[in-house]
């Protein structure tokens, strides 16, 4: 098996309804399975095979917070709070990231043409609602920040198992900001389907099937 990175995907190439193969920025690769796991752009690579997904990327920005005075060897744990609409985790002693979880601050965006860092206002205001939790962050000021993108899809939920539209297709997708956790069992299932052809019942919330008509 020869794994061949830094190689785009530009065409999934299919005949009489079943995949052949894809088109690459360095030519062709024959295969009679193709997974398509290509996460924020995973839609535009269905859509060459008119296999449309409903995915879109979603703008996720995260506020360094750098503290003033930071207590050695007493850093915060990881935090998520759905009511105040934020998450942090701790980096260095001195320095927390801090993320969001209000919709309004996720708007629809285009991973290949996005704004690549937050507005000081916007990094002003992610550290304050922090602060509002935890007080030894209310001395934190925004050091800079990270943008980058959900694949998100209707339900917030992923896509993942064979698209029953095309044969030998396979989705792994839209992972919706869930998809370190989920990465092992997704990948020990798609290689189950590849070697058995079957996927375990408990994944199938996560079928293609159900945004199909
Ligand atoms: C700020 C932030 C915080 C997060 N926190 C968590 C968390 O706490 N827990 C959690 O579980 N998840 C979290 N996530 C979500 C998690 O990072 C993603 O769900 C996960 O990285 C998605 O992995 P993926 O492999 O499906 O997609 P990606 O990581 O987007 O990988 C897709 C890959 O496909 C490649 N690609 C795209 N198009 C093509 C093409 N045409 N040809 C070839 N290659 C192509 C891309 O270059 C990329 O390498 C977070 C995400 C963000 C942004």
């Amino acid at each position: 098996m020869v794994i061949d990175e830094c190689r785009a995907a530009h065409r999934i190439h299919t005949k009489n309804g079943r995949v052949i193969g894809v088109e690459t920025d360095r030519g062709r690769i024959d295969a009679p399975i193709v997974i398509n796991a290509a996460g924020p752009w995973a839609a535009n690579l269905a859509a060459t095979c008119d296999a449309n997904l409903p995915i879109f990327a979603s703008r996720q920005s995260v506020a360094i917070c750098r503290l003033k005075s930071p207590i050695e060897d007493e850093r915060l744990p990881g935090y998520s709070e759905r009511g105040s609409g934020f998450y942090l985790r701790p980096d260095t002693p001195s320095v927390y990231m801090v993320g969001s979880l209000a919709p309004d601050d996720s708007e629809p965006i285009d991973p290949d043409a996005f704004r690549p860092r937050m507005d000081g206002a916007t990094s002003r205001r992610y550290c304050e609602r922090a602060a509002q939790r935890f007080r030894r962050l209310s001395d934190a000021s925004p050091g800079g920040s990270r943008v980058s993108f959900f694949d998100d899809t209707p339900d917030g939920n992923p896509i993942v198992g064979v698209d029953p539209r095309v044969d030998g297709l396979i989705v792994a997708a839209g992972l919706s900001g869930h998809g370190f956790k989920f990465a092992p069992v997704f990948g020990q299932e798609i290689a189950a389907i590849i070697d058995a052809g079957r996927m375990d019942g408990d994944l199938d919330q996560f079928k293609v099937s159900r945004f199909l008509d």
